[in-house]
C-alpha cells in the first residue's frame, strides 16, 4: 500500500530537477500534466510534502506566502537567492548569518535555535530583459 504510489512520487522528484528554481505545487503538475502523465494535483502536493520532509527538496515560503520547492544541490543547512520573476535559485552559505543567530539566541537565553533566511530579488538575467517582479503580476 505505500509502495503503491511511488512512480508517481518518482515522476514528481525527477520533475522538480528538472526545474531551474523553486516552483509551486501548480507549477509541477502543470509541467506534468504537459507530459500526460495524469499526475493529480493532490498527488504533486502529497510527494512534494514527503520529499521536503525527508530532506530530498527545499521547501520555503514565497513572498506571496505560496509554498515554493526545490530539489538542493547542498544537502545541509544553506540559504538561497531567488529571482522573484523566473524562480531561477542560487544556494548560497552566509557566514555572517550563522554567527549573528547564535549570538542573537544565545543573547537571549534561547538553546537549539533554528533560521529560515532567504533573499528574493529580481536576477541579473532579468532586470537586463528588464522585467521585475511587480511588472510580472497581472492587476
Ligand atoms: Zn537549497
Ligand atoms: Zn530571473
Ligand atoms: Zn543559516
Amino acid at each position: 500500500m505505500a509502495q503503491r504510489n511511488t512512480w508517481q512520487r518518482e515522476r514528481v522528484r525527477s520533475a522538480l530537477s528538472d526545474a531551474p528554481g523553486f516552483v509551486s505545487a501548480q507549477d509541477l503538475h502543470a509541467a506534468l500534466r504537459d507530459e500526460n502523465t495524469g499526475i493529480g494535483l493532490a498527488t504533486v502536493y502529497r510527494a512534494l510534502a514527503t520529499l521536503a520532509a525527508s530532506g530530498e527538496a527545499d521547501q520555503l515560503q514565497s513572498p506571496e506566502g505560496e509554498a515554493i520547492y526545490r530539489a538542493c544541490a547542498s544537502t545541509g543547512h544553506h540559504h538561497h537567492l531567488i529571482c522573484r520573476v523566473c524562480g531561477k535559485a542560487v544556494e548560497i552559505q552566509a557566514d555572517e548569518v550563522e554567527t549573528w543567530a547564535k549570538r542573537t539566541a544565545a543573547a537571549n537565553g534561547f538553546t537549539d535555535a533554528e533560521h529560515v533566511v532567504d533573499i528574493f530579488g529580481t536576477c541579473a538575467e532579468c532586470a537586463a530583459r528588464g522585467a521585475t517582479g511587480s511588472e510580472a503580476r497581472a492587476d
